[in-house]
């Protein structure tokens, strides 16, 4: 155990006490009213709530919770600034390593970075950092004038930044305090990659992320929505005719990837991607206000296959969309499921249907092209695979028929091709990301860094911020030294 500080610290209680005071619930919707609803799920801690979970802190000398977050956010000082009930000190805290606050607060897997660290966790609930982090963020929302942003220096050096998704909006962030003009190209209309076009309402409001990107426009930061970079224009116009002195990819892993089973093309079956970009960015939901039907769903049986935070968004969200069943079909075991332990913890409360080991293995056509339901083969778990899981191995004769109407495939994603097929010289692996060393993000082109899932396939909102952090970091070397 790392000894805790013992001096400096405004905490009134002993760390024995501290030991004693419970983890401070998130006041939420109930389930049965949140599942007919798109409005946030979780409420937001109060300025009283937010003070007792601060005191629960044991103040580390070496903070594990800091050294396991990806952008080494200083969790053990804003902490401290919320005991002190210097709620706009601890969010100025907290952006000195992160400009995503109120998201990072609100979808990070904290059990595998921060809380997972805690100390405090290892005897009794870990700290809840992201609930704190994510009230000093809405505190500061509400509280800060935004005409006392400080701007930077000018450097005189001007950084595109391609995407803007969480690894492009960090690194966007970190340059522009470095004093670089730093303009972001977004190739659909809305600003935030995978936070608005994926994450529902009901987790990350659209909101929040407009709010958290006006924040970068006061800092100085430019944006140009609906320029495809390698359509509109190419990374080499960028560098070469447009006087961008480096440019950061940070373009996603937004393809969809199939199963590649019978009956894939049906009526009815969806990739997760265009489900979700239907109803988060073109309003589905709200059809017919909004022009952008899905299928309608009222009182149907849906199945989402896969176990990861995609799959839960598309099932949760077809729930609301007055789905009579929703399943979530997954071929590995509860405890293999990558997705956010709060959001299986908020799925089953909501009523969906978990049926682990099992995978589909055919779509059904009810015979005029529409899905009927998905024939599916029940799994056990065998030797680990490659990723270090066990291996998930079809039990022969265990087939039977599940009844649906729609379903969602949510099995993973791939590269998008457009950037590095017209970026003569930049390097890419087999699958199609881009190869950039791990510490300094650099690419094989000059003046070229990439980060985020464009680089390691789809990961974590934090994995992506900490890659656009390492990568500004690495730029901002690169303008000063022009070494390569
Ligand atoms: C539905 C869903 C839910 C998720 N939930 C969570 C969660 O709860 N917690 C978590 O930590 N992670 C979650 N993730 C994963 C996380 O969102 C991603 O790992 C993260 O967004 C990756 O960030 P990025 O910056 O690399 O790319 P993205 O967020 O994918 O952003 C890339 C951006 O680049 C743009 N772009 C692509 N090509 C071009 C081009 N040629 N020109 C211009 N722009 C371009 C795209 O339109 C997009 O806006 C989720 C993912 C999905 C799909």
């Amino acid at each position: 155990m790392t000894p805790p500080v013992k001096t400096a610290s405004l905490n009134p209680l002993s760390l024995k006490d501290r030991m004693k005071v419970p983890r401070q619930q998130m006041p939420e919707q109930l389930p049965q009213v949140r599942a007919t609803n798109f409005t946030e799920v979780n409420l937001g801690y109060s300025a009283e709530l937010a003070r007792q979970e601060a005191l629960r802190c044991l103040e580390c000398a070496k903070p594990a919770c800091t050294n396991t977050c990806p952008v080494g956010v200083k969790v053990r000082e804003f902490i401290q600034l919320i005991v002190a009930g210097d709620f706009l000190g601890a969010a100025a805290k907290i952006r000195e390593d992160n400009v995503l606050p109120a998201i990072t607060g609100r979808v990070c897997p904290q059990e595998d970075h921060c809380e997972g660290g805690c100390l405090v966790g290892k005897k009794v609930q870990s700290l809840g950092i992201g609930y704190l982090e994510r009230f000093v963020a809405d505190y500061e929302q509400q509280h800060l004038d935004f005409r006392t942003i400080p701007k930077s220096q000018p450097t005189g050096k001007k950084v595109a930044i391609v995407g803007s998704g969480p690894s492009g909006l960090t690194a966007a962030g970190d340059l522009v305090q470095k004093g670089h003009q730093v303009r972001v190209f977004e190739a659909l209309h809305e600003i935030g990659g995978v936070l608005v076009y994926g994450i529902p309402e009901f987790r990350l409001p659209k909101q929040i992320i407009r709010e958290q990107v006006d924040y970068m426009r006061a800092m100085g930061v430019e944006f140009e929505t609906d320029v495809v970079v390698g359509r509109t224009v190419t990374i080499d116009e960028l560098l070469e005719e447009e006087g961008y002195d480096a440019v950061f990819i940070g373009t996603g892993a937004g393809a969809p990837q199939f199963m590649g089973i019978p009956g894939e093309h049906l009526n009815g079956v969806y990739s997760a991607n265009e489900f979700l970009t239907r109803i988060n960015l073109m309003h589905a939901y709200e059809f017919p206000r909004y022009d952008e039907p899905i299928v309608d769903l009222a009182g149907k049986h849906v199945a989402v296959i896969g176990g990861g935070n995609t799959a839960l968004d598309g099932i949760r969200s077809a729930l609301r969309l007055g789905a009579a069943k929703a399943y979530v079909l997954y071929r590995r075991s509860e405890a293999e499921m990558p997705a956010r332990a709060e959001e299986i913890k908020h799925a089953r409360q909501e009523g969906i249907d978990f049926r682990v080991l099992t995978a589909p293995v055919e779509f059904l056509s009810d015979g005029g092209g529409w899905l009927k339901a998905a024939r599916c083969v029940r799994m056990e778990l065998g030797e680990p695979d490659s990723s270090g899981r066990r291996r998930p191995v079809p039990i022969p004769g265990s087939e039977f028929d599940l009844p649906l109407s729609v379903a969602i495939i949510a099995i993973g994603t791939r590269a998008n091709p457009v950037v590095q097929s017209t970026t003569p010289g930049l390097g890419t692996n087999k699958q199609g990301y881009i190869t950039a060393d791990p510490t300094t993000q650099r690419t094989s082109r000059k003046g070229v860094f990439a980060g985020g899932d464009i680089v390691t396939g789809s990961a974590t909102v934090i994995l992506a911020m900490g890659a656009g952090r390492r990568a500004a970091k690495s730029l901002h070397e690169y303008l000063k030294t022009g070494v390569w």
